[in-house]
């Protein structure tokens, strides 16, 4: 019989809801809190979306997703398939069967759009004008740039000023689906200003450019606010991953021994695990699951659970989450989706509690695993992406020693084709080693 390369689902088999996890944590989730003298909720409750709010304190096990979105999804490219990489093994020769889900299929070349086309569509339907949001490697930005314009809403998006500099390709594709795209720190916003007064030449970070977003929402009342991770809202959304591959997986006869995503914020971890992480909780499962992030910013290894901002400026209540401090500053590595101080709230209590194992790697050997992965599969991963194929990569070759025929499933979050400038600096050796 032939393997199954490829499997794939019809446009019918979007799933019809989300999975909300809150419903299954095994404990309940910390609430946000104000610091002291500040009321960062009321701020919050102008700031987004009433929809987003719900969705971010439901503990509704599923919600239905409104059959608008369903259709965009589908519109889109959803459901996205499945792949198993065959001549990787083969490379490899390891006993090991690996699979990826292909989220970089999507027409903005990551997961980012499962969330944006919602965010978008909620704020629509109450009458919302215009989206601010902020961007770091430019995933986010391209994703509700276009949800936006589907949506018939204005977009202004505030990009980490390294990856501005790094990655015009992603401001000029912003720019076609009408975004408007500012580089972080800003002029716009007082946050902003205050930064660049004392550093002119401050790279940004991730933290900086959620505050200038915030800060325009909280002014404007036809504006709000979207964030592309870390909140509860956002990892529900991205659940359609998860769900797909579940579907996938039963057709493919395949039950998963280890399942692998990079973490970032956390959400598309979340979106292709927690599906299967649920099982984990009731006991219906000894899949082990593994979340990576760089060595440069190493949240969940190295960091501590505790409350902190979400952003730099402290315009966010503070979360309990796995943070390195909310004015952390990352080194420049490439994967400039990963260089997040903080981590979802829920995925950090699954950390906590050991539901998952959270590993850092270094840029170098990522970089390598990433074109080794393209040399044998075609598809070039993102920078972010690389940190999963490389522990993907790890465990097939611990299988190889131990002879185990273990199936391995990498969320394969986006693909590279425009951070060719980090593959670049690699070939170059000009690649900073940082850590
Ligand atoms: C944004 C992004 C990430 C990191 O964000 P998460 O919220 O952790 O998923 C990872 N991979 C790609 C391709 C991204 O665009």
């Amino acid at each position: 019989m032939a393997k199954n390369f490829k499997i794939t689902l019809s446009s019918d088999e979007v799933p019809k809801n989300w999975y909300n996890i809150n419903a299954d944590l095994p404990e309940p989730l910390p609430k946000p809190k104000n610091s002291e003298g500040h009321d960062q909720i009321a701020a919050l409750e102008k700031a987004f979306t009433k929809a987003a709010l719900e969705q971010e304190f439901s503990t509704e096990r599923y919600i239905k997703i409104p059959n608008e979105v369903r259709e965009l999804y589908m519109q889109m490219g959803r459901p996205s398939p499945l792949f198993r990489a065959t001549r990787l093994e083969e490379k490899l020769n390891t006993p090991a069967k690996i699979y990826y889900k292909r989220e970089d299929t999507s027409p903005t070349g990551s997961h980012k759009l499962n969330s944006a086309i919602p965010q978008a569509y909620f704020a629509k339907k109450e009458g919302v004008e215009r989206l601010t949001t902020e961007t770091g490697a430019g995933q986010w930005g391209t994703a509700l740039s276009l949800a936006c314009n589907l949506l018939d809403l204005e977009c202004t998006v505030y990009m980490v000023r390294v990856s501005f500099n790094q990655k015009p390709d992603r401001k000029n594709i912003m720019n076609i689906y009408d975004g408007q795209v500012f580089a972080s720190p800003s002029n716009n916003t007082k946050v902003g200003r205050e930064i660049l007064e004392k550093d002119p030449d401050h790279p940004g970070s991730l933290g900086i450019a959620i505050s200038e977003a915030m800060e325009e929402a909280l002014e404007y009342d036809n504006v709000k606010y979207t964030l592309g991770s870390v909140l509860n809202h956002v990892m529900l959304h991205q659940t359609v991953i998860g769900q797909e591959l579940k579907v996938q997986l039963e057709k493919a006869e395949e039950e998963p021994d280890v399942m692998i995503a990079c973490t970032g914020g956390g959400s598309n971890f979340a979106g292709a695990l927690f599906p299967f992480i649920k099982d984990k909780i009731d006991g219906n499962s000894d899949t082990q699951f593994i979340g990576v992030e760089p060595s440069a910013c190493p949240t969940l290894t190295k960091g501590s659970y505790e409350y902190d901002f979400g952003d730099t400026n402290g315009f966010t209540p503070l979360m309990k989450m796995y943070t390195l401090g909310h004015d952390f500053v990352a080194p420049t590595v490439h994967a400039g989706g990963l260089r997040y101080h903080g981590m979802s709230p829920q995925v950090s209590l699954l950390a906590d509690h050991g539901l998952f194992e959270a590993r850092s790697a270094h840029q170098q050997d990522v970089f390598k695993a990433g074109i080794m992965f393209a040399r044998n599969e075609g598809v070039l991963p993102a920078p972010e992406t690389t940190h999963a194929i490389k522990a993907g990569i790890d465990e097939a070759l611990k299988a190889k020693e131990t002879g185990e025929e273990k199936t391995i499933v990498i969320n394969f979050s986006g693909h590279g084709m425009l951070d060719l400038k980090g593959y670049a600096s690699y070939f170059e050796g000009t690649m900073p080693n940082s850590k």
